[in-house]
């Protein structure tokens, strides 16, 4: 069973928000691919790599510690094109619960005031890539945005080729 979406995210068309990228079965389990989509692709500034990168040590500190949901947390990380993460989970979370997990998640980004988590050589493979400022000041944006204008139904276009005839993906 081909579990990959036909057709290709338009990021000429796409807000922030969180949106269901794949479902796949591993042996027994579901696991779901969440798109925590910051900012409108190609219409407003992806973030900066070091506000991204603070929020990936923030944020993965946060799901992993907590106490309803870190059981079911397989992966969370920046996008390539710095304008969203990709949360990896055990299950078929809603995107409604998802929702309420990141909006706690970003929150504590918001008030985070202590040293960011895991910057030293040993921890981080670029220890001095770090904004916490703009972080924060991406991390609120982003939570007001999930409070108001709340989207999670992508919007598609048909999935190009390569050269080659293979069908494009971009995770
Ligand atoms: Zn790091």
């Amino acid at each position: 069973m081909d579990l990959i979406p036909s057709f290709q995210v338009d990021h000429t068309n796409l807000k922030p928000g969180i949106y269901v990228s794949r479902q796949d079965t591993v042996g027994q389990e579901r696991i779901t691919t969440f798109d925590i989509r910051m900012t409108a692709p190609n219409q407003e500034p992806a973030l900066a790599p070091a506000a991204i990168h603070t929020i990936e040590h923030i944020v993965a500190t946060f799901l992993r510690n907590d106490p309803e949901w870190k059981d079911s947390i397989i992966y969370w990380g920046p996008m390539g094109c710095l304008t969203g993460n990709y949360l990896i989970m055990k299950g078929e979370p809603t995107c409604q619960q998802v929702r309420e997990l990141m909006i706690e998640a970003f929150s504590y980004v918001v008030n985070y005031d202590k040293e960011v988590p895991g910057t030293t050589p040993s921890t981080c493979g670029n220890y001095l890539l770090h904004d916490l400022p703009m972080a924060k000041w991406e991390a609120k944006r982003y939570v007001e945005r999930l409070k108001n204008s709340f989207c999670c139904e992508y919007p598609g276009v048909e999935r190009p080729q390569d050269a080659t005839g293979k069908q494009f993906y971009d995770a």
